[in-house]
Order: structure tokens, then C-alpha cells, then sequence
């Protein structure tokens, strides 16, 4: 099976297309075609097909290929290797797509080249548009338009030049320029490795031509260095910082800083761990691990530079993001955002600009981001985040957002923006303890959109001997009551509606009194061995199994109600 070789230039291309135009029959040739298949793939393959009655496919090479390919743990199963004469290449496969979407925005934006497929027969489909939208939404420039199925069409010039020309007109509008439009046909492996007799009123390249003739971005490793620390190992009495160096190179002596908060230190020495993998430089595109002079609590989202060419830090900037979430985008709702190895949450503070992906027209700007819409927005941050402008530096110019559980859209880092004041999470604060006081949020059903919002006044900030509001449009505690805050770990007392104490959920023992988390659900624990047995499930509970949790301890409507609204953003 062919393996990466680092002494080798290494591309990573997508391939990219209307469902069925063919793109894992061109994947399966280049397979064939490049000798990269492992042994006894082909045999195998037909000999299932044959068993099974199926025609030969060969997008079943691809199947196999990657089964085998997943056994070795270091490969993404959407990551597919091989080799040519010239180089090695990785190929990100996009089966449907959903996934594709996932994975051009969790993973392939560094694709460096993108190839669209379209069915020459079939021609260009709404969805062969939308992918070329997303070429060019994440910057991908290099691109070659591949005519599949040319055999369909006797191989014609004529419907090559239609097509070619539609594509152009459309793609010109987006700002992509494709270096070329390739007929092939990849059933039949005309023009994949070698020119078609075929085609011999084409001029240009093969396929495998076309891609080897791509002229890789030179100097990731002179690029400034961005070095995301993913975590930090003890061994012995040794503090080694891991991460792979996205850009840049690194080497004993040089004089770093740690962002956001731009620590300064010196790199002692590089981790290795035989005498012959002794090294004193790391570079781009390798993952390692360094030794500094002065321990300081370093941990994973940090981003190491030189301060000479130093990351953006700030907690706000503008972006473009493709939402794919079945809720919508909103403006003050909290999203969990990851960016490198950086995790933290956000909020969409302006909506510049809405687009329909697969219309590509602006949309009316209703303040809400629909499943596959694309979006120029403002994001906030509730803390610092190191980053770069996409066009500037991949890795660390683009980002994925989280809703809930799920990878749910992700974006491209257009520009930094000035850093915002930020908001008062806590409202529920005594000496070092901080909780968040999300009981007080409101919660409506929007009668226009069928779906229920939630608002919350930042500003309010309570204290023990302060009196709270124990009623709010859609709630009413009762006038003594326990809360817990379970992910802030702190249990807050309310007696005759005073804050009596805020204390730690270590601290905190049954009382008797009616208990709500730090939603202001009821939790269903009303005795002694009730709570403690609460108190236990919640220890053992991860996030997969919250759900679960939830509803058997939790009750909404106890204090709680939904009440119906207009609306909800137009207030
Ligand atoms: P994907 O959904 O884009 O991955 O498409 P597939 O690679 O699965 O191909 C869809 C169908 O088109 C399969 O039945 C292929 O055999 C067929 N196909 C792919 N390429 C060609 C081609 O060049 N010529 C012909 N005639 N059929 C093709
Ligand atoms: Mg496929």
C-alpha cells in the first residue's frame, strides 16, 4: 500500500460533484490506473460483484480501498493516498452531500485543489453549482471542471464546449477561474492517465496530467510559524508541549511567545525518543513536541509564534459560514467554536449579509441563518482566540461551530475586528465563586417560525443578601428554594427571595427545600437518598449520556412555561 513519504511533495485535492456525475468511478480509475490499489483488490472486487450479480464498479475499488486503508489508524476514512510518477496525493472523497459539506468544512478547506465533476450527459445540475460555491467560499483557487462521461455523449466537442461554457459564465461570477475543463470518461479510463484517442480534438492534459501539472503552494514551512499546542505531557520530570506545526519551522534557541496571553520563553529542546531521531527543527506539517526553558500552565488552544509575524488575538472577527445545522444560526445564542486546537464559545453578533448555497441569491436579512444558507457574519467570542485571515493561513483561519452535540456549520476567517467589551456571564457571584444564572431566562414560542427562543438580560448580577425576581414573564419559583448550578459546580440558597448563600456543589447538603438545576428545571430529587442518588447519576454522566439524564431528573414545566410571541427578534 502506498504511505506518505515526507521527502516527497505531498497534494491535497478534493473532488467534488453532483451525486452520481461520477466522482468515486474517477477516484476508483485513478486508483486502478496508478497502480495504488493493494494487492488482490481488483480479484476481489469482481469476484463480489460476480457472485453477486452486480456489474463491475469501479467505485467498489474505492470501498475496499478504504476499508483497508482504515485499519491503519493514522488515516481519516474520507482520506484517500496515492501516488503518481510525480508525487503523493491525498484525495478527499465526499460520498453525499451532508458529509461533504462536513467534511470540506471539518477537514478539506486545506485542500489545496479542488475537481468538480460534472456528468456530461446529465450537464450542470443545481448541486454541481452549489459545490462550486463552496470552492470558492473557502478559497480553494486551483480548480479544474472534469467532463465525465464523455462516452455518453460520442465524446463530443460540441457538448464539451456548452457545458464549458455555461460553467465559465457561472463559476466568473464567484471569482473562480478553473484552470482547465477535462473530458473524460472515467468508466472507460479515457484521458484519466494518458490522452484519449478518443478525445483527440482535446488539447490539454489528462486528468492525472492536470493534477500533476498543479504547482503546489511552495514554503508552507517558510511561512510565519503557528504552532497549536494540542497538549501538554509530563514524562519524568520533563514538560513536553505537543502540537503539529501548521506553518513555519521551529528550532532550538528560538525565542517564542505563547498566545493569546504572549508568554515569552525559549525552546530548550525538541522531544525525541530514540539517539537517532535527535533533532533540533521541526517543520510545517509536522507533529512534535518541544521542550521550553520557562514552565509556565500551558495547555491545548494555545498557539505558539514568533512575535515578529504574530497571529490575530481578539474575541471578535467577520466571517463567511455555511450553516448546515436543522436549527437555525441565531444572534445571542452560544455556540461551542473550535478553531485549530482552540475551543471556545460564541456568538453571532451581526448577520452582514444571508445567501441561498444552492440559488446563490441574497436572501432577505431576517436575522436567522437557515440549514445551508451562507452567511457574512460577526462573531463574538467570550474569550481571546488566536487566528489568522483564511487567506493568510488555513489552519488557523477557519473555524467549526458546534450546536448542541453536533459539527452543525463552520467558517472562514475574513478579518480581524476590534476586541468587544465583554458581556457579564455570571450573574450569580460571592467572593471566587461565579454561576450562571440562566433561570432567569425567558422562554417564548415564536408563533411565526414555530420554534422556541429564549432571552436572557445579560447585565444582572446577584449576590448574597440580594433580593432576586422570583417571577418573569414565563417563570415563578417559589419564594425559598435551592439552585444548582451543576456545571459551575456552585449551589445557590434562596430564602424569602434573599440569596442566603452561594456556596460549592461540594458543600452543598440536601436541605429539603425544592431544588432546580441552573436552568431553573425542577430536579425530581425530593428526599435525602433521592439527592444523593441524583447527585451520583450526575457524576457518572458524560455528554452523550446528558440526554438521558435530563429526562429522567429534570422537569420543565414545574416553574417554567413556554408563552407564545410574535416575533421574538423584532423586539
Ligand atoms: P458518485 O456518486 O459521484 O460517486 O458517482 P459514481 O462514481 O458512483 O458513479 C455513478 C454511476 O455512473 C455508476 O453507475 C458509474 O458506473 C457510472 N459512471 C461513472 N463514470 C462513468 C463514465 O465515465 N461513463 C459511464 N457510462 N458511466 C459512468
Ligand atoms: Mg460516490
Amino acid at each position: 500500500m502506498t504511505q506518505l513519504n515526507e521527502t516527497r511533495d505531498t497534494l491535497k485535492i478534493v473532488v467534488v460533484g453532483h451525486v452520481d456525475h461520477g466522482k468515486s468511478t474517477v477516484i476508483g480509475r485513478l486508483l486502478y490506473d496508478t497502480d495504488s490499489l493493494p494487492e488482490g483488490t481488483v480479484n476481489k472486487v469482481k469476484k463480489i460483484a460476480k457472485e453477486t450479480g452486480k456489474p463491475f464498479e469501479y467505485a467498489y475499488l474505492l470501498d475496499a480501498f478504504e476499508e483497508e486503508q482504515k485499519q491503519g489508524i493514522t488515516i481519516d476514512t474520507t482520506q484517500l493516498q496515492f501516488r503518481t510518477k510525480k508525487r503523493d496525493y491525498v484525495i478527499i472523497d465526499a460520498p453525499g452531500h451532508k458529509e461533504f459539506l462536513k467534511n470540506m468544512i471539518s477537514g478539506a478547506a486545506n485542500a489545496e485543489a479542488g475537481f468538480l465533476i460534472i456528468d456530461a450527459k446529465e450537464g450542470v445540475q443545481e448541486q454541481s453549482k452549489r459545490h462550486a460555491y463552496i470552492l470558492s467560499l473557502l478559497g480553494i483557487k486551483k480548480v479544474y471542471v472534469v467532463l465525465n462521461k464523455m462516452d455518453l455523449v460520442d465524446y463530443s466537442q460540441e457538448i464539451y464546449e456548452t457545458i464549458k461554457k455555461e460553467m465559465t459564465e457561472f463559476l466568473a461570477d464567484l471569482k473562480v477561474y478553473p484552470i482547465d475543463y477535462i473530458p473524460v470518461s472515467a468508466y472507460f479510463g479515457e484521458n484519466i492517465l494518458h490522452p484519449s484517442e478518443k478525445l483527440k480534438w482535446f488539447k490539454g492534459n489528462s486528468f492525472v496530467g492536470a493534477m500533476d501539472a498543479i504547482e503546489t503552494e511552495k514554503g508552507l514551512e517558510d511561512k510565519p510559524l503557528r504552532f497549536p499546542i494540542q497538549d501538554v505531557y509530563k514524562f519524568d520530570d520533563r514538560r513536553i508541549i505537543a502540537g503539529r506545526i501548521e506553518s513555519g519551522r521551529i528550532k532550538v534557541g528560538d525565542k517564542i511567545t505563547i498566545y493569546p496571553e504572549g508568554k515569552k520563553t525559549t525552546v530548550k529542546s525538541i522531544a525525541y525518543w530514540a539517539e537517532r531521531d535527535k533533532k533540533d527543527v521541526a517543520v510545517a506539517g509536522e507533529s512534535t513536541g518541544i521542550i521550553v526553558e520557562d514552565e509556565f500552565f500551558n495547555k491545548r488552544g494555545e498557539v505558539i509564534a514568533f512575535e515578529e509575524d504574530k497571529p490575530s488575538i481578539s474575541n471578535s472577527f467577520r466571517a463567511n459560514v455555511f450553516w448546515m445545522g436543522k436549527n437555525d444560526l441565531v444572534k445571542n445564542k452560544k455556540y461551542k467554536i473550535k478553531l485549530s486546537s482552540q475551543e471556545v464559545e460564541g456568538e453571532i453578533e451581526e448577520i452582514i449579509g444571508i445567501v441561498d448555497s444552492s440559488s446563490l441569491d441574497s436572501k432577505v436579512n431576517s436575522g436567522k441563518i437557515k440549514q445551508n444558507d451562507v452567511a457574512e457574519v460577526i462573531i463574538t467570542t467570550n474569550e481571546d482566540v488566536v487566528f489568522d485571515k483564511f487567506a493568510d493561513s488555513h489552519v488557523t483561519g477557519r473555524f467549526v461551530i458546534v450546536d448542541g452535540y453536533d459539527v452543525a456549520g463552520g467558517g472562514i476567517i475574513v478579518d480581524a475586528e476590534e476586541r468587544r467589551e465583554l458581556k457579564e456571564l455570571q450573574t450569580f457571584t460571592f467572593e471566587t465563586l461565579k454561576a450562571r444564572g440562566d433561570i432567569f431566562e425567558e422562554f417564548y414560542y415564536n408563533v411565526e417560525e414555530f420554534s422556541i427562543d429564549q432571552y436572557k438580560d445579560f447585565n444582572k448580577s446577584y449576590t448574597v443578601g440580594d433580593e432576586i425576581p422570583i417571577s418573569g414573564e414565563s417563570y415563578k419559583y417559589p419564594e425559598s428554594f435551592d439552585v444548582l448550578v451543576l456545571r459551575d459546580k456552585v449551589a445557590i440558597k434562596i430564602r424569602n427571595k434573599i440569596i442566603t448563600e452561594i456556596i460549592t456543589l461540594d458543600q452543598y447538603g440536601f436541605t429539603g427545600y425544592p431544588l432546580t438545576n441552573g436552568r431553573g428545571f425542577a430536579i425530581q430529587a425530593f428526599t435525602q437518598p433521592e439527592f444523593e442518588k441524583f447527585m451520583k447519576e450526575y457524576s457518572k454522566t458524560d455528554e452523550r449520556r446528558e440526554v438521558e439524564f435530563l429526562n429522567q431528573w429534570v422537569k420543565f414545566d414545574t416553574y417554567r412555561r413556554v408563552i407564545f410571541h410574535n416575533n421574538f427578534w423584532d423586539i
